[in-house]
């Protein structure tokens, strides 16, 4: 890990604080500030004055999240990056490539990561500074392999099988945008309106194979409690690493190309099926949904809301211990 780190601060000169390029680690002025959810996404779902609630729970105006960014990293490799997502967005991410799917993980890695990037420089508390900012430059550190992945924003760069980010993709019934993430998990789910998608990083694309019955879901349009049970499923396997690979990166002077491997597995607990419950419980409490208790049922199974209309669970066939009916 210790290479990692002094690789990619010798690459960028890094330095991790409020007035530095959050990507290239450059000095810049805040004219040229990246907005952490793009403008284009701002205006299509109407959030400029939405709020989104940071890890302190500040809850701060979309609008209001930017970050230090430099021109080149703004005008040219993000704005490159977006307009590449737009594409895939406007054809609801069907049939992706490879390609496709580092796009998917760079713009949605680039929000996690900002997101914590601007936490550098919010007061824990307003009404008493001492306490010292959100995240300190040290803490931040510990996301050094997510913005190693976002540098294939900058320099073509080669992810050498497994892939270190698993993607699934589900189709919506109601048009609402929603956000909503899993920090020490290190995964994000968001809607577009009717279709939605959930990314977990490093974990070397096991996930993907753990929970691949929710693929399944692609078929059918989920409502909204339906999409939260499958994203509980996925941010649940997050949090159920335990170690995590790492990953070794070297850039060729000559080519500009970055490579990127891993090393090392992913380790992961047991699943519980009690805590498993408690962050369901969670999403949908969040979300101001009320089933007047715990999903957790008195015989130890797990409500479900993924059942369809003759009340058949929509994964019968793979996750029948949890099936309610
Ligand atoms: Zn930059």
């Amino acid at each position: 890990m210790e290479s990692t780190i002094d690789f990619y601060r010798n690459f960028n000169e890094e330095t991790f604080d409020d007035v530095s390029c959050f990507l290239c680690g450059k000095n810049c002025d805040s004219k040229t500030a990246e907005h952490i959810f793009p403008k284009w996404l701002q205006h299509k779902y109407n959030l400029w004055d939405k709020k989104l609630t940071i890890t302190n729970g500040t809850a701060i105006p979309y609008r209001n999240l930017t970050v230090p960014c430099c021109s080149e990293c703004n005008n040219v490799h993000l704005s490159q990056m977006e307009d590449r997502f737009k594409v895939l967005l406007d054809k609801s991410f069907k049939e992706l490539t490879f390609e496709d799917e580092k796009t998917i993980f760079q713009w949605t890695a680039k929000i996690l990561y900002a997101t914590r990037y601007k936490e550098l420089s919010l007061l824990i508390d307003r009404a008493n500074p001492n306490l010292g900012k959100v995240i300190s430059p040290q803490e931040l550190e510990s996301y050094s392999s997510l913005h190693l992945f976002l540098q294939s924003i900058r320099f073509q760069t080669q992810f050498n099988e497994p892939k270190p980010w698993s993607i699934f993709i589900f189709p919506c019934k109601d048009e609402e945008f929603w956000y909503h993430n899993n920090i020490p998990a290190l995964c994000l789910s968001m809607k577009f309106g009717k279709i939605a998608i959930t990314i977990v990083y490093e974990e070397n694309n096991l996930i993907s194979d753990f929970m691949a019955p929710l693929k399944d879901l692609q078929k059918t349009e989920l409502n909204f409690p339906q999409y939260l049970e499958a994203n509980a499923h996925i941010f649940y396997s997050g949090m159920l690493k335990e170690k995590v690979p790492h990953y070794i990166s070297s850039f060729n002077q000559n080519t500009k190309i970055l490579i990127v491997d891993t090393v090392g597995t992913l380790n992961s607990r047991k699943w519980v099926d009690e805590e498993f419950a408690s962050v369901l419980d969670f999403m949908l409490f969040s979300c101001g949904i009320n089933i007047g208790s715990s999903v957790l049922q008195s015989d130890g199974l797990v409500t479900s809301f993924l059942v369809d209309e003759n009340n058949e669970h929509l994964l019968k066939k793979h996750f029948r211990k949890k099936d309610s009916s």
